[in-house]
């Protein structure tokens, strides 16, 4: 048997008959939030660990751990792993820097007593002050030279019997307990600089002075601060002002409004409905799916659904209006991805090669009240088959009294 066996082609949605011969109601639930696209494409591969299926290095990062984890049996350093994990993710350091505390949390740091466990024959003495093994600790903490970088920060950490007793790990355990992140950006950079510096020391035989290493240090952490504050500037700057109304179509176009209404233990309910230039419905469709849809793989059916419509109805120029954010920046990006959601965006952009044009566009959900209301129609009408063409009274009712 193959999943397609599972799946009813003409209404494009699972057996549930079958589903229930063959499945537990625990597994049959998580089936049924997985939709099932309209166009039958190639199988691929894609990455499962991931939002959209493509691979990342934090993904990366997350199954290495998770696998070196499993394979030693027990949690690699002190702490909380998901919680050593999400602080180091949202420190504002560049990503070599998040990278270098991540070796020194799992005692990966190629210090001379790290080295000297694989080649007996390395001499695991500190290059620097030659008085004892060069552990990462002593490299970072307290050698002579690193406990001078750390008096003469702005953090001025004196390091105490008490933290000297900890390692590496305990002592970012316990930065991280502080709860200011300025302090955690600029403790991790020095950190940073320390290693930087004992580099350079060892193979290149240079010696950065204590106070080039620190202005090193904070002009990297500001210069990053302000590319993230400019990315979030951007990012800012993209979230553009949709329209609170429903805005006829230019002349020659028309306007497909879609939406979407979830119900628990129910379904998925998706509306359509298409106007022209004077506001006039044209025709509508409304349809129930069996499935339980995350809310943006709703929205993209009903958009799907939407195009569907004016697709038979012989419409040619359309504008597809959601009140959906991130499905309209995905149609505006055409932004394919290996999701589940990517699959049925795509089916959508094939879509758009049957129109002269189609252009995306988002509204305020008040904006988009009839396509809402005939999405949450959808129920009371129960039909897994697409209803075209019928504008429910009450829908017509509404449209009169926005119009008026
Ligand atoms: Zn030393």
């Amino acid at each position: 048997m193959f999943v397609a066996d599972l799946i009813n082609w003409e209404t494009r949605s699972w057996n549930f008959t079958l589903l229930h011969e063959l499945f537990n109601t625990e597994d049959i639930k998580v089936i049924k939030t997985i939709p099932i696209r309209h166009l039958v494409c190639q199988d691929r591969m894609v990455r499962h660990y991931t939002k959209n299926g493509s691979y990342t290095v934090k993904s990366g990062y997350q199954i290495a751990k998770a696998i070196a984890d499993m394979e030693e049996g027990v949690p690699s350093t002190s702490g909380n792993p998901n919680k050593i994990w999400n602080w180091l993710w949202h420190l504002r350091v560049p990503p070599k820097v998040q990278t270098f505390v991540w070796r020194c949390i799992h005692g990966a740091l190629p210090t001379f007593s790290n080295l000297m466990r694989k080649r007996t024959n390395l001499e695991p003495g500190c290059r620097r002050c030659g008085t004892t093994i060069e552990t990462p600790e002593h490299a970072l903490r307290d050698c002579q030279w690193a406990s001078f970088l750390w008096a003469a920060s702005p953090l001025r950490i004196v390091p105490d019997e008490n933290l000297k007793r900890g390692t590496i790990a305990d002592w970012i355990n316990s930065i991280m307990d502080t709860k200011d992140q300025d302090l955690h950006d600029m403790f991790v950079m020095i950190l940073w600089i320390a290693w930087h510096a004992r580099n350079k020391f060892v193979y290149q035989n240079h010696q950065i002075d204590h106070k080039t290493c620190l202005d090193i240090a904070m002009h990297r952490l500001s210069e990053f601060h302000s590319t993230v504050k400019d990315g979030a500037k951007i990012s800012l700057d993209r979230v553009a002002v949709f329209s609170e109304k429903w805005i006829p179509p230019m002349e020659g176009f028309v306007k497909i409004n879609c939406d979407t209404s979830i119900r628990e233990n129910i379904g998925t309910g998706t509306g359509a409905i298409i106007r022209d230039n004077s506001g006039k419905a044209l025709t509508a469709a409304h349809r129930l799916r069996s499935e339980e849809l995350e809310v943006d793989v709703a929205e993209a059916f009903a958009c799907l659904d939407g195009l569907l419509l004016a697709k038979d109805a012989g419409y040619s120029k359309v504008i597809l209006e959601t009140d959906n954010t991130t499905i309209y920046f995905k149609l505006k990006k055409m932004d394919r991805d290996f999701s589940y959601l990517g699959g049925i965006i795509s089916d959508i952009l094939d879509l758009f090669c049957s129109f002269e044009m189609v252009i995306p566009s988002c509204v305020k959900r008040s904006g988009n009240f009839a396509a809402h209301h005939l999405a949450r129609n959808a129920f009371v009408l129960f039909s897994f088959e697409s209803v075209v063409g019928e504008i429910p009274n009450h829908v017509e009712r509404l449209l009169r009294e926005k119009i008026s």
